[in-house]
């Protein structure tokens, strides 16, 4: 069980090779860190965001989904402070006109790039916010943002949301969707994007009770990473000693990426910050009145902000193992040991060789296995090939159709983890898999 030296530069080309993602415009030479998600890679986000919007969403009842719009007034960014605030101070060296972010570097005598000293300009002020028009003249009344945080959708439709979903404070508003930021130094695969999306719940609470809440996301949080399958020492809370200006408490989720720890959620107490702004810029009043109490404020806002692409990469990272295969040291198997729940292909389905009706009862039984999960048909090379082809997308599960399934409809399935084959009757395997993804643990097998 081990992770290879380079690990990063492995985990760009099995999701190249194996279609999970890969760079955006590539016949064209690419565009910088912007990527594409293939059909594994599609089906990966697709399980992460289903299985974030059920946890919450579906099962609380004090949450609420929207899809607010990627283009919204341009005074909610104004009122967020993103207009005047969500810009990095650059300098760049006259030598190799690389630009850096000022209070990024601890140097400032010398360029960390080239070695050139005394070379930096100025600082400029760099807008991180993507700026388009709104229709067809483009002058200044007319500049409009793509959003850089879903958040803001969630804030000014507070009462939009609350009102017809008949909820009380405390309650929350979860959203997924894209974000774009004109980061400077994006990077590290799909870690730091241009384009981007987030997984982002504010909960609005009375503001005696923001630090109770704060505690509770925190373990929640915390939680739902473990059942992603996350192995855990890999998984650290870091609380914050500087808060941003409208912060009352915040800590970052965290995750050793073989390029350093880095965040992967945001969990914060906001304060009354936003819906504050929001009612002095936009005149409407933000306040909550609560009939029990008779009391009206400002709820405070326990925000969990994650990222659905940093959770995938972080996924690929923590599944991805390659192991010693059969007696051959020289030989190794890549696996990707994601838990069976988000795993993109669920079964692999094989016939032994293509005839003796062999291809047609594996046809049947992924007819079949499709009304229930992910399968993928394979007939192509030897079967040690196309287990390796499925270790390396994450399939829990391989199902071989072979002489004896023609005589007595059983199968061989093999589970990926500890390569253990088993036979059993083809009407079982939807069974097995439920309960096998059900009771998964790490490394225990079938
Ligand atoms: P960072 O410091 O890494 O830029 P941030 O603190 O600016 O992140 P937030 O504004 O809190 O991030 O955004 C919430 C989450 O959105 C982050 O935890 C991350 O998962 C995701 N995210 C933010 N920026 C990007 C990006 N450029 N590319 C991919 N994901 C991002």
């Amino acid at each position: 069980m081990a992770k290879p030296k380079d690990l990063m530069k492995e985990i760009t080309a099995l999701s190249k090779r194996r279609g999970f993602i890969f760079q955006s415009s590539e016949i064209y030479g690419g565009v910088a860190s912007t990527y594409d998600y293939g059909p594994l890679g599609i089906e990966l986000k697709r399980n992460v965001k289903e299985l974030w919007w059920r946890e919450m969403v579906q099962l609380r009842p004090d949450i609420e989904g929207i899809d607010s719009a990627i283009i919204m007034h341009p005074h909610v960014w104004v009122a967020s402070g993103h207009v005047d605030e969500f810009v990095d101070p650059l300098i760049e060296c006259k030598q190799c006109h690389h630009r850096f972010k000022a209070d990024e570097l601890e140097n400032l005598e010398q360029c960390p790039d080239c070695g050139t000293k005394e070379s930096f300009t100025e600082p400029r002020l760099f807008h991180l916010m993507f700026q388009t028009f709104m229709g067809p003249i483009q002058s200044e009344d007319n500049i409009a943002y793509l959003r850089p945080e879903t958040a803001q959708g969630i804030y000014v439709n507070f009462e939009n949301v609350r009102t017809p979903a008949r909820q009380k404070v405390p309650f929350g508003i979860a959203q997924i969707g894209k974000a774009f930021r004109n980061e400077i130094t994006p990077g590290n695969f799909t870690f730091r994007t241009r384009e981007f999306e987030q997984m982002e719940m504010q909960f609005f609470v009375h503001p005696d009770e923001a630090q109770k809440w704060f505690e509770h996301w925190k373990d929640q949080r915390r939680a739902w990473y473990m059942a992603l399958g996350f192995k855990m020492e890999n998984l650290h809370f870091h609380d914050h000693d500087k808060l941003a200006h409208y912060a009352q408490a915040a800590v970052d989720i965290e995750y050793d990426f073989p390029f350093g720890r880095s965040e992967l959620e945001g969990i914060h107490n906001r304060g009354d910050f936003d819906l504050s702004r929001h009612q002095e810029h936009s005149g409407k009043s933000m306040e909550y009145f609560d009939p029990a109490t008779e009391e009206r404020y400002i709820p405070y806002i326990i925000e969990t902000s994650g990222g659905v692409d940093r959770c995938i990469l972080a996924l690929l990272i923590d599944a991805y193992e390659e192991e010693p295969e059969g007696d051959d040291p020289n030989k190794t198997r890549t696996v990707l040991k994601f838990h069976p729940k988000i795993a993109p292909v669920k079964v692999g389905i094989f016939p032994l060789v293509k005839r003796d009706g062999m291809p047609e009862i594996a046809r049947e039984i992924e007819a079949e296995l499709r009304k229930h999960f992910m399968v993928f048909y394979d007939d192509g090379g030897s079967i040690g090939r196309r287990y390796r082809r499925q270790d390396e997308a994450g399939t829990p599960f391989c199902v071989t159709v072979d002489g004896q399934t023609t005589e007595d409809r059983t199968v061989t399935i093999r589970e990926r983890d500890t390569m253990v084959q088993v036979r059993v009757n083809i009407d079982d395997i939807p069974k097995m898999v439920r309960e096998y993804t059900e009771n998964w643990e790490r490394n225990k097998g079938l």
